[in-house]
């Protein structure tokens, strides 16, 4: 079979998309535990003599132990200690990541979903105000932000690829240069490359759950895309798969799993080959036409529905069309699906004695998007298909954990600008902001200097990196830098430009798009330069002189591609409608309060408002550590 990539076609000409100790904490509470340690002449740092340390510390755990009453007495707590201990943390953390799901589509399509999505909703808190505080909104810089609870400035992830100046190459962010890992294909597949996280620059909140609690965590997660399945992983997994080649992959960093090579080869994604996407709603239930205005649907499908499944020739065999329009279709999300069912059921995800982690990101409604963008029929049908498949899959991790026994939380990586041919249609200020013509029109502006040509080594997303020497250069050529910038916000659909040092350390700024900038700024990895378009004006990298192969897409710090859902049910969730401002970065560490661990990063914060507090929900154990951390796990106390 003809190898093919799934993102082949949005990597051609869409930079958006990237061209080309194990001492379990809080179980245990005593005094070796109190908040500080006590220096060598019985002073601690804060001036404190050790025994005024140890009545603190025994006040703390006194205040502690009265202000979390055991709901039938101590007696209760002392014999039952092993039964106080199991519902005190989730048994279970799941997360769904849905690729380019826009905040408002919860508003406008929440009547029609029956399934997932209305259950999250209505049983879970809703936030309805999340944005990402940064300007890079792209798939492995979401995923990477939800994962860890950090901001790309910290987690490195500043793009799906970016310029590797040393090498004078696009790197992806998961393409790990270790010439002893390879990715390893399930059902005989052969994947090329090799992808890990060894370039994201803390650990995820899975890696931290499962290091903190001795091991005891299983980290399962799946996605069409490496980049969104190894995120969401870290490090190390029990497995992260991903779709490459028409076929289930992983890295041999992680490692093969039994129950998804079963999987690949009982339900493999060319069994859907025939299938026809269809309208799911009577015609009366859709927002907008028929026909998406500015669509660029996928080879072998026209602007309407119904989509069949049948490739570029619509008989004979699966083709590389075949298994675009399979990534574009609701037949995607249902595989995904089915592999998080398979792996609940094969690894008793939640029975464990420790907390496990399972996360899905839903691929496919980021390929709808940039194929017929958000005003579309294809957009509200395959979140209504989706919506299904959470039913399918809450429904099946009530009977095999029980509710109450894990926690969910949804979000989205970011979401979409409107398709600019369409956006204009209301007489707004949009349009394409074409890349490669700024690029020639800064390599005029500098061509009377006396600067190597090209003077820009690559212009990726939003970042401009000049060739090796040019940007040092510039920093004292002042007549030659303002040249560059002119030339810069003259081009159509420029409004700033932004240097790279000014956005280092993150300074103090009144500006909401120079503080995203700067919260997306890496140094040795960003760009030199950084575009900020107009709203609504689309950057486009597509070669001069070839047409544009898709609708739109996102990257940039507007709302519309910033504003995201959050949603949070189960486990110590309290639910409700909030509306005060978040990011999501507040999900890895609201699920490390939860599990009672601690990440290194603080850009996020706990969506302390959503938690129930402990008289309605759960006391956490005084008493037990996991009983899964091994023996050997040495309790340390220095
Ligand atoms: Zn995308």
């Amino acid at each position: 079979m003809a190898r093919w990539k799934i993102s082949a076609r949005h990597f051609v000409g869409h930079l958006q998309e990237g061209t080309t100790s194990a001492v379990p904490e809080s179980a245990v509470i005593s005094a070796a535990s109190a908040p500080e340690v006590p220096s060598k002449l019985g002073q601690s740092a804060h001036g404190k003599s050790f025994s005024e340390h140890a009545i603190v510390a025994v006040a703390v755990l006194l205040a502690f132990v009265l202000s979390y009453p055991p709901p039938a007495g101590a007696q209760a707590v002392a014999s039952t200690a092993k039964a106080s201990r199991s519902p005190a943390r989730p048994k279970l953390v799941v997360l769904l990541v849905v690729d380019q799901m826009r905040g408002d589509y919860v508003d406008k399509f929440l009547g029609q979903w029956t399934g997932g999505l209305k259950r999250l909703v209505e049983e879970g808190a809703w936030f309805r105000d999340a944005a990402y505080p940064y300007a890079a909104t792209n798939t492995c810089v979401g995923h990477a932000t939800i994962s860890t609870g950090a901001f790309p400035a910290t987690h490195g992830m500043v793009a799906n690829a970016w310029w590797d100046r040393k090498d004078q190459k696009m790197v992806t962010c998961t393409s790990d240069p270790d010439p002893s890992v390879k990715n390893i294909g399930y059902a005989g597949a052969t994947p090329k490359g090799a992808d890990t996280a060894w370039r994201m620059a803390v650990p995820s909140f899975a890696e931290e759950l499962k290091f903190q609690t001795g091991g005891a965590t299983r980290i399962v997660t799946f996605s069409l895309k490496a980049r969104a399945a190894i995120t969401m992983a870290g490090h190390k997994a029990d497995a992260a798969t991903w779709f490459d080649g028409g076929a289930w992959a992983t890295s041999s960093v992680y490692g093969t799993m039994p129950f998804v090579e079963e999987q690949a080869k009982s339900h493999p994604a060319k069994a859907d080959f025939g299938k026809t996407w269809s309208l799911s709603l009577p015609e009366s239930a859709y927002w907008y036409g028929e026909k998406a205005f500015g669509a660029v649907p996928p080879d072998g499908w026209d602007f309407t529905f119904p989509h069949p499944l049948r490739g570029k020739s619509g008989v004979g065999e699966p083709d590389n069309a075949f298994y675009e329009q399979w990534a574009s279709s609701p037949y995607a999300d249902t595989a995904l699906t089915g592999l998080a069912e398979k792996a609940v059921d094969a690894l008793n995800l939640g029975k464990a004695a420790g907390t496990d982690f399972l996360a899905v990101s839903y691929s496919s409604v980021d390929y709808v998007g940039h194929e017929f963008g958000p005003r579309s029929r294809e957009i509200q049908d395959i979140l209504v298909r989706l919506d299904k498949d959470l039913g399918n899959l809450f429904a099946h991790l009530d009977q095999k954990v029980g509710r109450g026994n894990y926690v969910v939380a949804l979000s989205a990586d970011h979401g979409v600008v409107p398709i600019p041919e369409d956006m204009q249609k209301t007489g707004a200020d949009a349009g394409v902001l074409h890349l490669p013509e700024l690029q020639e029109r800064i390599e005029k502006a500098l061509a009377s200097f006396n600067y190597p040509k090209p003077a820009i080594a690559r212009i990726s997303g939003s970042d401009i990196y000049f060739a090796p020497g040019v940007h040092d250069r510039l920093q004292e050529d002042h007549t030659a830098l303002q040249a560059v910038l002119d030339a810069a916000l003259a081009h159509p659909g420029v409004a700033a430009v932004y240097r790279a040092e000014e956005l280092r350390d993150r300074p103090a700024t009144q500006s909401p798009t120079h503080r995203a900038m700067a919260n997306s700024y890496y140094l040795g990895r960003s760009g030199d330069l950084f575009i900020l378009p107009k709203p609504y004006w689309l950057m486009d990298g597509t070669p001069l002189g070839k047409p544009r192969t898709y609708g739109t897409g996102h990257g940039v710090p507007y709302n519309y591609d910033q504003h995201v859902p959050v949603l949070l049910m189960g486990s110590g969730i309290q639910p409700g409608q909030y509306f005060q401002p978040i990011t999501p970065a507040d999900i890895a560490p609201t699920f490390a309060a939860l599990c009672g661990i601690t990440l290194a990063s603080r850009d996020g914060h706990v969506l302390a408002e959503a938690l129930k507090k402990p008289a309605e929900g759960h006391a956490p154990s005084l008493l037990a550590r996991p009983k899964s951390a091994p023996a050997s796990a040495p309790i340390t106390n220095p």
